[in-house]
């Protein structure tokens, strides 16, 4: 019978919290690494806007996420994991996951109120855990070398362990959850295949829009936007699709709210994305925007900024432009005068 590590080798199993790196790899190395103590982490934060898949595992299969922890915790010989979770998937699901745990070396960890979104980053994660300020560190160190209190630390996305559990009894298929969101007829976590494309799973849910529409995939904040020319594409990320339609959503409206969350969840330890998220706000909410040096931030955040987040921003809003706005007449000079 095949090991587990090498069947989700075999699986090919990525990581679902939205930076895909190879599951296996993960584990090989906090397995081989010498150390006396190592931990485990399930990132169960979830706080982009539109994902909801881990919410929709802890609702309809929280024995197979267990199940996953545990196998973690025999096969790296983990002294303790921790279920890292956010206050309102906390509220709602501690009392059926601290059923499960009994007799585990599993722990539910509420995330801190002040984390936000950044808690949800690998290092702030641990930061959190560990009771200091909840902010992302410089790496190297990796947490497979170097996570809680030094310690080799495991830390996988919930929909991860969920699929180890699938994998180790023989069931996992290669599927993932998607989150389809925004202005569809049937909102919710949809199931289909790693490699499905965004226009076959908004026709397959039925949510294909019948209006002009363009879509943002992989995050709700940080994903990327195309249009429906562009939907021959795997979603990537943390598997959300979030529908707009064109004629409903003005577009400075659109950017403000992406603009909103940024700057909201900003830790602010970085100049660079604490200022450069607050000025872009600011230039947006201008009755005439200075574009240059909208774009001239938007430029300089992914060199400057510490971590995913100050890096992303460029991310939706660049891609709007190049993909939806370039067709339209308010915005066509703007593309050009700043060369996007
Ligand atoms: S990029 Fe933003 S969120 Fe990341 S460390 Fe800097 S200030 Fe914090």
């Amino acid at each position: 019978m095949a090991k587990l590590l090498d069947k989700i080798k075999k699986a090919e199993l990525v990581g679902k919290g939205g930076a895909c790196f190879p599951t296996f790899s993960k584990w090989q190395a906090v397995k081989n690494a010498k150390a006396d103590k190592k931990y485990i982490v399930c990132n169960c934060s979830e706080g982009e806007p539109d994902v909801k898949k881990d919410g929709y595992i802890l609702e309809h299969f929280p024995e197979k996420l267990i199940d996953g922890i545990n196998l973690a915790v025999k096969e790296i010989k983990a002294d303790k994991a921790y279920i890292f979770i956010n206050e309102a998937y906390y509220k709602k699901y501690s009392t059926k996951l601290l059923g499960l745990i009994v007799d585990t070396k599993i722990e539910l960890f509420k995330k801190p109120h002040v984390g936000g979104y950044i808690a949800g980053e690998e290092s702030s994660l641990i930061n959190a855990i560990e009771g200091s300020r909840i902010e992302p560190n410089r790496k190297p160190p990796y947490p497979s070398d170097s996570g809680l209190w030094g310690a080799p630390t495991l830390i996988n996305n919930v929909e991860t362990f969920y699929d180890v559990s699938l994998i180790n009894s023989d069931a996992y298929n290669k599927n993932r959850f998607y989150t389809v969101a925004g202005d569809c007829v049937w909102p919710g976590v949809y199931e289909f295949s790693n490699d499905q494309t965004i226009g076959d799973i908004l026709v397959e849910s039925k949510n294909y829009p019948k209006f002009d529409f363009f879509v943002q995939v992989g995050g709700g904040a940080s994903g990327e936007v195309l249009n429906s020319n562009q939907l021959d594409r795997e979603v990537g990320g943390s598997g959300s699709i979030t529908v707009y339609s064109i004629e409903k959503h003005k577009p400075i409206d659109v950017i403000r709210n992406w603009l909103n969350f940024f700057m909201n969840e900003s830790c602010g330890q970085c100049t660079p994305c604490r200022e450069g998220t607050y000025r872009l706000h600011e230039i947006i909410n201008q009755n005439k925007p200075n574009w240059h040096m909208f774009f001239a931030i938007l430029e300089d955040l992914p060199e400057t900024s510490f971590c995913a987040l100050g890096i992303s921003v460029p991310v939706p809003i660049i891609s709007y432009f190049k993909n939806v706005l370039k067709d339209n007449q308010e915005f066509s000079s703007i593309f050009v005068e700043n060369n996007i």
